[in-house]
């Protein structure tokens, strides 16, 4: 018997069909004597129609949000209808539904009076997605006798304040965790909970950012002391690439902690970048598997560095970024001019996403997310408003249609002439490489290159993985199994 803590994405939970499925996977964890901890996200595609709801409600557009809030009660009802038989059954989901959706038409006529969304209202109003995919799902393995019960997560993941991406506060999640939800776990019930949604410590409302789901459920199997989790979704495990960049992208059987983070922070949508955080330090394995597919082993992630001669396992692109350059000929010898310019970036709210220097000291570049490169772009240009003046620095540039591709594989460090076999590789292709960086941690390699040379660069380079990857599968490598 062993203890499993288990996350359903959008898509896993996103029909009666895939709910159905979802169901006799619980089932059957449970029938082999598992414990589990089950945490859902909201049904595919509601999370972004409850955020067009906030903006609708923002511009006082009621027929839009009464449209989305109808939409998002056909689209549970389909699921009642569809795999609850009792009758009784369904009027008391039903109602649960029913209220829940009153609640959100409350919120958005809110919304109305205000005529703005805060961060605070928007994260209430997004909750309601997976506040009613739990209560749905929790009610059809009910009616099929399993031992389930409904947890809305805001009453034990404890966050700071900030709205939209919160963070946890650790100790204190770690308490309601340990005192107010194991003992359910220890008597019998097989929790239901929501997904993506925390609550400062006053009991506001507030959410882990987009595909925070995973993190939640990292958070849950760390405190709930899981043998594993299990990420479900409807991939067959972590890929090579991101199946829609490339259809050639496979199944890798093993990734380590830090492979898999810095997969996911340079855009592997597979998993939310800090779900591995929770369970790093406890050593808890993490597997990520296809609900549709469940014969399948997927990928284990964990903390062992598997015997393998692949280099570059795995190739990511991130969209929808821009590149600051701050260039001069007088910033040589002039300190904290990068210091001051970062600090003034995170003022502006933009989390930096790559950083690289040219060895002359006479300009370095940055990137962040296109939505916020003017507003950086301004806010740096006052912070150093004094060395333009001056003439110390030139200007500050900002180029946009590009993207960063990233190669990931611990086999790097150690293993000289990587960089050069991408950038020769990148070369013959005909691929203009504007800036480079390497991870700290050795084990992957960002570039920028423009947007339009995005298919051909990873193309080539995922190449050059998938090479590898198929000699170690060859050679019995890499594989945990
Ligand atoms: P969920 O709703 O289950 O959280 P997501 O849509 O957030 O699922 O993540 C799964 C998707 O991530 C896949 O359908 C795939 O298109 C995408 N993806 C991007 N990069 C990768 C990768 N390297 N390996 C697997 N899937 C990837
Ligand atoms: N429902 C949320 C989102 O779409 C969280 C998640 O699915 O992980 O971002
Ligand atoms: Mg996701």
């Amino acid at each position: 018997m062993a203890r499993y803590a288990m996350k359903f994405g959008g898509t896993s939970v996103g029909s009666p069909e895939a709910i159905a499925q979802v169901t006799a996977i619980v089932k059957d964890f449970l029938a082999e004597g598992h414990e589990l901890a089950v945490v859902v996200s909201a049904m595919a595609g509601v999370t972004d129609l409850l955020l067009e709801s906030a903006a609708a409600a923002a511009a006082r557009d009621r027929a839009t949000f009464l449209a989305i809030n109808d939409a998002v009660r056909q689209k549970h009802d389909r699921v009642i209808e569809g795999l609850i038989e009792s009758q009784q059954d369904r009027l008391l989901i039903d109602a649960e539904v029913e209220e829940l959706l009153r609640s959100h038409l409350e919120l958005c006529e809110a919304v109305v009076i205000l005529g703005e969304v805060t961060p605070r209202i928007s994260d209430a109003l997004v909750s309601f997605g997976e506040r009613l995919s739990s209560r749905v799902i929790a009610a059809v393995m009910r009616a099929q006798a399993l031992p389930v019960r409904q947890l809305d997560s805001d009453a034990y993941i404890v966050t700071d304040n900030q709205f939209g991406d919160a963070d946890p506060i650790w100790n204190e999640t770690e308490a309601r965790i340990v005192g107010q939800l194991q003992p359910q776990l220890d008597s019998d019930f097989t929790p239901i909970i929501t997904g993506f949604i925390g609550a400062t410590p006053d009991g506001t409302m507030t959410t882990l950012g987009r595909g925070g789901s995973d993190f939640s459920a990292a958070i849950f199997a760390a405190y709930l002391d899981c043998d594993e989790l299990i990420i479900w979704t409807d991939v067959d495990g972590v890929m090579t690439t991101d199946p829609r960049l490339d259809e050639r992208a496979r199944v890798l059987p093993y990734v380590s902690y830090q492979e898999i983070g810095e997969l996911a922070f340079y855009g592997a949508k597979v998993l939310h970048p800090k779900t591995v955080q929770p369970i790093i330090n406890r050593g808890i394995p993490l597997r990520v598997r296809n609900t549709f597919n469940p014969n399948h082993q997927g990928t284990l992630v964990g903390a062992r560095t598997q015997a393998s001669a692949t280099v570059i396992k795995a190739v990511t692109g991130i969209r929808d970024v821009s590149m600051l350059t701050v260039s001069g000929r007088g910033m040589l010898g002039v300190p904290g001019i990068a210091g001051r310019t970062f600090l003034a970036s995170a003022n502006a709210g933009a989390n930096i996403l790559m950083i690289s220097q040219s060895s002359s000291e006479q300009s370095f570049c940055f990137t962040v997310v296109d939505p916020l490169a003017q507003a950086v772009k301004a806010a740096v240009e006052t912070e150093l408003q004094r060395e333009i003046q001056h003439n110390n620095v030139d200007s500050v540039d900002v180029l946009s249609d590009i993207v960063i591709i990233t190669v990931v594989g611990s086999g790097m460090r150690g293993t000289p002439g990587v960089a050069g076999r991408v950038f020769s590789l990148l070369g013959e292709s005909r691929i203009n490489v504007l800036a480079i960086a390497q991870g700290s941690s050795e084990c992957s390699i960002s570039f920028i290159v423009a947007e339009q040379d995005l298919e051909k660069a990873v193309g080539e380079l995922h190449s050059l993985a998938l090479e590898t990857v198929e000699n170690d599968r060859i050679n019995g490598l890499g594989s945990p199994y």
